[in-house]
């Protein structure tokens, strides 16, 4: 069977990772994430993420070439057993790189997923969420922890992000609509677009989103 190469594209905070971490299980996928990957490099105070934890922080894009160097050399490591790509590419820029690169290893996109939701939604979203360093998600109100600010998986504490705070989260949503909303044109006209709403229940964004790669998975094989 070919390989599975998706893209999650989508404001923050409208399920991309919660639906990454279901995919990745449904098609063992690696999961390539350029949030995580950013934020493992300025916890090890790596060039790198010294370099990028200033534009993280004021809820900016890391720039481009920094973000596609990074990139490429992940997905190189990861080999041709397809992959899931998290928060990249974010920018016209980063969507060309990543085109070239494809193109040059005779790989093609599968599918670029498209989680939407209303700004209002996105905003009480992420400003309820917390996190664990493991990576667990939780949100006060929607998906509350068992004991407050404590991990019902491995026990660590929880925090909220510094991005999640409310100033930085208008500034990231504005980022999405200035720098990376015109990529679901720019995929719309290379027909590999397909659109979830991501304000509905993750279950059953989750049960849309493996139906139509099911079919797509099918008709490849007509
Ligand atoms: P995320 O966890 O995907 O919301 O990403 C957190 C932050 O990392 C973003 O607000 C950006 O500062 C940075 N970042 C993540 N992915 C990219 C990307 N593809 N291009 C530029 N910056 C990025």
């Amino acid at each position: 069977m070919s390989e599975l190469n998706l893209i999650l594209l989508g404001p923050p905070g409208a399920g991309k990772g919660t639906q990454a971490q279901r995919l990745i299980k449904d098609w063992d996928l690696p999961h390539i994430s350029t949030g995580d990957l950013l934020r493992d490099h300025r916890e090890r105070a790596t060039e790198l993420g010294q370099q990028a934890g200033k534009y993280m922080s004021e809820g900016k894009l890391v720039p481009d070439d920094l973000v596609i160097a990074m990139i490429f050399e992940k997905i190189e490591q990861q080999g041709d057993d397809g992959f899931l790509l998290d928060g990249f590419p974010r920018t016209i820029a980063q969507a060309d790189a990543l085109g070239d690169e494809l193109d040059k290893r005779g790989r093609r996109l599968t599918a670029v997923l498209l989680i939407d939701a209303p700004d209002e939604e996105v905003i009480g979203r992420l400003s309820g969420r917390r996190v664990c360093s493991d990576g667990h998600v939780y949100h006060v109100d929607n998906d509350p922890p068992k004991h407050p600010d404590v991990c019902d998986q491995d026990g660590k504490p929880l925090r909220q992000r510094d991005d999640d705070k409310p100033e930085v989260i208008q500034r990231r949503l504005d980022t999405y609509h200035e720098q990376t909303k015109p990529l679901i044109e720019y995929y719309e006209e290379q027909g590999v677009l397909r659109a979830f709403d991501g304000s509905r229940a993750p279950g059953e964004v989750h049960d849309h989103i493996r139906a139509t790669l099911a079919t797509l998975r099918l008709e490849e094989r007509l």
